[in-house]
């Protein structure tokens, strides 16, 4: 099995290392034709203008909005996964039914680390939240998994997962696990 990682712009090196020590093999998905041969994808955290804008310049959208496999996507793989911004400028490739919000914490500044509540373990995840967006409205269809302060940030919606904050910037492996475990 090969995940590939999208590489175009962010965090995504911090995944591949999470699947590195999960012993699960991982590309960097940099062009295109790299998608056909992977069986899953993560899209990582970055900038969610800038990583669109990569992707349509690669000709990625329409196989990204059509991969048949599972896709785990992270704070702005988050926002490119989701139904629609409320940023209208940001054109998403609505995978999961939810309406999301860049942004929604604050600036940079105003990055945390806060426990998230999981439905499938007892013991808090570490959420590493950095200018995160917040999810505004869901539709029915959705599961959640994981909950801040009562507020989905964690979202599993068919072969799809999102969570608002980056698991990748823990040593903690039970999303990618439960993804690796969950959605194939
Ligand atoms: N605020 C960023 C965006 O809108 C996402 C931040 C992140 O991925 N850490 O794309």
């Amino acid at each position: 099995m090969i995940i590939g990682i999208l590489g175009l712009q962010g965090a995504y090196w911090k995944h591949r290392k999470i699947l590195d020590l999960l012993k699960v093999n991982s590309e960097i998905v940099k062009y295109s034709g790299q998608i056909d041969f992977c069986n899953g994808l993560i899209i990582p955290g970055g900038e969610s203008t800038t990583m669109l804008k990569l992707i349509d310049e690669s000709g990625m959208r329409e196989k990204l909005k059509q991969f048949p496999g599972p896709i785990f996507g992270t704070c702005a793989g988050a926002i490119l996964l989701s139904e629609e911004s409320e940023d209208h400028k940001v054109k998403t490739l609505g995978r999961i039914p939810v309406k999301i919000e860049r942004n929604a914490y604050g600036r940079q500044v105003e990055s945390f680390t806060q426990k998230v509540v999981l439905s499938f373990d007892k013991n808090p995840f570490p959420g590493v939240f950095i200018r995160a967006p917040k999810i505004s409205c869901y539709k029915k269809g959705i599961e959640i998994l994981g909950k801040l302060n009562g507020e989905a940030v964690i979202v599993k919606y068919k072969n799809n997962l999102l969570t608002t904050f980056h698991p990748e910037l823990t040593e903690d492996t039970r999303i990618h696990e439960y993804f690796l475990n969950n959605l194939f």
